[in-house]
């Protein structure tokens, strides 16, 4: 089954980044400098998402910028013994910590009061494929977390990510900086790092909160992807310059399409033999930093 596909949508493409912290928990920047420094950088939509507590964001909007609620709310124990983070997207009202058991509670109360849920992290937080499969009701997972990269190398949730889709678990995939406005002399800033490019008719907290629980975007730290488009059981992809082209699926299926000759690439084609359970895309430039696509089709 093909996904709807937004590269083939109408609308515009608005850059946004769904987690972020301010002074009202442990971020260094007030929620003004925050909002600043983010619609300065070209982002479209930004959510404010401290620990525990839904931030002020009166004032913060203006036009052509739009600041969001939300909270982070973490839980545990996993199978490994740590704690699950929550990010509750557009989540007006504080949630009392001490008002739910397990994970799934919580994803449920956060549904119930009119928001999403995102798996923050897996891979910073000790998540197992196992923890996140039997999860319900949440959006999807964070797949690339600027500040979990930056501080020790656990950025990327990708393989958590591949291991729901070969489970059949439909789950969209998002880049997000967490930022807290840390840094050191070994450690870049974690702030406009990574963002979803939505896929919008127009910028409205209602479009994006469907563009986020539909897969109406695709992620990136970097690239640019141009265009996918499906026909006659053809992928096309075209990109910003980048060194590798990857059409990623279950298990040995796939292709990956690596520039030759010291030359970069901005276009691949795949033919889908069949065997795909699904199919997404990501690309790397020479830096190493990459877009990623949501599963394309499903298969399950
Ligand atoms: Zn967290
Ligand atoms: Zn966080």
């Amino acid at each position: 089954m093909l996904l709807k596909n937004p590269f083939a949508m109408e609308g515009r493409w608005f850059k946004g980044n769904l987690h972020t912290h301010t002074t009202n928990s442990d971020g260094a920047w007030s929620p003004d400098k925050v909002a600043n420094e983010y619609r300065s950088n070209g982002y479209d939509f930004l959510f404010i998402t401290d620990h525990w507590k839904v931030t002020d964001i009166s004032g913060l909007s203006q036009d052509g910028f739009l600041v969001l609620n939300g909270a982070e709310l973490n839980i545990g124990p996993s199978e490994l013994g740590y704690h699950y983070h929550i990010v509750a997207l557009n989540l007006k009202e504080n949630i009392p910590s001490n008002s739910v058991s397990n994970a799934q509670e919580l994803i449920n109360l956060i549904k119930s009061k009119g928001a999403f849920a995102l798996v923050a992290h897996p891979y910073w937080s000790g998540l197992t494929v196992n923890d996140i499969q039997n999860l319900n009701g949440h959006i999807g997972i964070e797949i690339f977390n600027s500040t979990c990269f930056f501080s020790i190398a656990k950025g990327h949730s990708v393989i958590h990510w591949d291991d729901l889709l070969c489970k059949g678990k439909l789950t969209w995939g998002f880049a997000v900086d967490d930022t807290h406005q840390h840094y050191n002399d070994h450690r870049p800033i974690d702030a406009c790092n990574a963002w979803i490019m939505a896929k919008m008719p127009e910028l409205t907290e209602d479009s994006v909160m469907n563009a986020i629980s539909s897969g109406y975007f695709y992620s990136s730290n970097g690239p640019v992807i141009h265009d996918i488009s499906i026909q006659d059981n053809i992928i096309s992809v075209t990109t910003s310059d980048v060194k590798i082209i990857n059409f990623i699926a279950n298990a040995h299926n796939g292709e990956s399409f690596t520039a030759m000759d010291g030359k970069p690439i901005n276009s691949a084609r795949y033919k889908i033999r069949g065997g795909e359970k699904y199919i997404r895309v990501e690309c790397f430039d020479e830096n190493g930093k990459t877009a990623w696509s949501n599963p394309l089709l499903v298969n399950f």
